[in-house]
C-alpha cells in the first residue's frame, strides 16, 4: 500500500523526488551537461556576432560593423585624436591657453578595458593561490573573458597582443605618432608575464580563450604529446621573417607612421602588407566579419585545430607566444611539483588538457611547452602535489 497519506507526506515524497532527479542530473549527465551548456554558449556567441551588424547599424555605431579592419579601428582612434586636438588648437588659436595633452601610455592603461584586464588577472591569480580551480571555474573565467574582449561588443577593439608586438616595433623604429597606444598593450601583457607564466595568455586574451573552449568539447583523436619543438621552430622562424622584412621597408613604413591620422584605408592595407602576420593574424577575426568567405574558412581551420590540439594557433603562430615562452623561463609564478608528495601516478598527465604537464614531471623545464597557469593541473593532482606560487 502506498505509504504517504496525507497532504505533509505528499510534499515530502515530491521533494524526496525533486532532490533525487537534481543529483542524479548533477552526477551522472555529466558528459552529456557540459558539452551542451558549451555548445549552447557558442552558439550564443555566435548570434551575438552576427547580430551586430544589425544592432551597430540601429545604433549608428559604424565601429562594431564587421569587416573593418583592427588596424583602421586603430587609425580611427589616432585619427579622432588628430581631428580632435586640430579642432580644439583652431577654437583657441587667439587664446594663449594651453594645448590638451596627447593621452600617453599611462592614460590607456588606466582605462576600462585595462583595469578589467588586470582584475581578471588578479582573479586568476587568487584562484591558483587559493587551489580553487577545477573545470567549471575555468569554463567559466574562459566565457569570461571571451565575452569581455573577443566579441566585440563590450570592448570595441579588443587588446591584440599581435599589434603589442609588431604594431609597436613598427611605430617604434619610424618614429610614428600611436606609439602610447601599442606600448600600453606592450606594457599590460608584459609585466604580468614577467611576474607569473602566461598570466596573460591564461586568463585574459581572447583568442586563446576561444581555443581553449572549443578544445574543451569531447572529441578524438586528440594529441596531446605533439612535436612542440616543431611548433615553436615555425613560431620563433614568423617572428625572425617580421624583423628583418621590417628593416627591409623601414623607410617606407615611415611615411604612414608619422602621418598615421591621415592615412586612408586601402593605403593602409598596402602598409601592412610587408608583415608575414597579416595573412594569419586571427585576432582580425575577432572583430566577426561573417559575411566574408576567408573569416569562415580562417575560423574553420582554427576549430578544427583546436578540437585537436590545445590552443594551436597560440603555439604555432602568435608572436606573443614566442615571447612569453621565453619570459616563462624567468617569471617567478609558477606551477612547481612537490617531488616529495608526488608518487608519479601519471593522473595529472592524463587529465590536464596541455602537453605541459608531463615534461614538467620530467623536469625538463628548458625544452617545457608552454604553460598558461591555468591551474587545471593543481586540482588534478590527489596527492597535492602540484602547487602555484612565486617562491619554491
Ligand atoms: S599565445 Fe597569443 S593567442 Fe595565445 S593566449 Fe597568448 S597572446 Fe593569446
Ligand atoms: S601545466 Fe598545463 S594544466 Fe598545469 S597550469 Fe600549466 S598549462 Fe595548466
Amino acid at each position: 500500500m502506498f505509504p504517504f497519506h496525507n497532504r505533509l507526506d505528499r510534499n515530502m515524497l515530491r521533494a524526496y523526488t525533486a532532490r533525487a532527479v537534481i543529483m542524479n542530473f548533477s552526477r551522472s549527465t555529466f558528459p552529456i551537461k557540459f558539452p551542451l551548456v558549451l555548445s549552447l554558449f557558442l552558439a550564443i556567441a555566435c548570434c551575438l556576432a552576427i547580430s551586430m551588424p544589425v544592432l551597430a547599424s540601429e545604433t549608428g555605431d559604424t565601429s562594431a560593423l564587421p569587416n573593418h579592419s583592427h588596424d583602421s579601428a586603430q587609425v580611427q582612434l589616432v585619427s579622432d585624436s588628430v581631428v580632435q586636438l586640430s579642432t580644439l588648437a583652431e577654437q583657441h588659436q587667439e587664446e594663449p591657453t594651453e594645448k590638451p595633452a596627447p593621452r600617453g601610455t599611462l592614460d590607456f592603461l588606466m582605462s576600462s578595458k585595462y583595469l578589467a584586464w588586470f582584475g581578471m588577472m588578479i582573479v586568476g591569480v587568487v584562484l591558483l593561490l587559493l587551489k580553487g580551480i577545477n573545470r567549471w571555474v575555468r569554463l567559466g573565467m574562459m566565457l569570461i573573458a571571451f565575452v569581455l574582449f573577443g566579441l566585440d561588443y563590450v570592448f570595441m577593439i579588443h587588446p591584440s597582443p599581435m599589434c603589442g608586438v609588431t604594431k609597436l616595433f613598427t611605430f617604434w623604429f619610424t618614429r610614428g605618432t600611436a606609439v602610447p597606444i601599442f606600448l600600453a598593450i606592450f606594457l599590460a601583457i608584459f609585466i604580468p608575464s614577467l611576474l607569473g607564466r602566461k598570466l596573460f595568455c591564461g586568463w585574459v586574451c581572447p583568442l586563446g580563450a576561444f581555443q581553449e573552449l572549443i578544445n574543451k568539447i569531447p572529441f578524438k583523436p586528440r594529441w596531446k604529446q605533439f612535436n612542440f619543438g616543431m611548433f615553436n621552430a615555425v613560431r620563433f622562424a614568423l617572428l625572425a621573417m617580421f624583423f628583418l622584412t621590417f628593416f627591409d621597408v623601414k623607410s617606407y613604413l615611415a611615411y604612414f607612421a608619422q602621418d598615421i591620422g591621415n592615412v586612408p584605408p586601402d593605403l593602409l592595407t598596402a602598409y601592412s602588407a610587408y608583415s608575414v602576420y597579416d595573412p594569419i593574424n586571427y585576432f582580425e577575426q575577432l572583430h566577426w566579419g561573417v559575411s566574408d568567405v576567408r573569416w569562415w574558412v580562417m575560423m574553420i581551420i582554427l576549430v578544427i585545430a583546436s578540437l585537436a590540439l590545445y590552443r594551436p594557433f597560440c603555439y604555432s603562430i602568435c608572436p606573443i607566444g614566442a615571447v612569453s615562452w621565453l619570459l616563462e623561463k624567468i617569471a617567478p609564478g609558477r606551477v612547481r611539483i612537490d617531488r616529495e608528495l608526488c608518487n608519479n601516478c601519471q593522473v595529472c598527465v592524463i587529465k590536464s588538457p596541455c602537453p605541459t604537464i608531463k615534461p614538467l614531471l620530467e623536469g625538463k623545464n628548458l625544452t617545457l611547452p608552454d604553460c598558461t597557469s591555468c591551474g587545471e593541473c593543481l586540482s588534478n593532482c590527489n596527492r597535492k602535489a602540484i602547487k602555484f606560487g612565486f617562491t619554491r
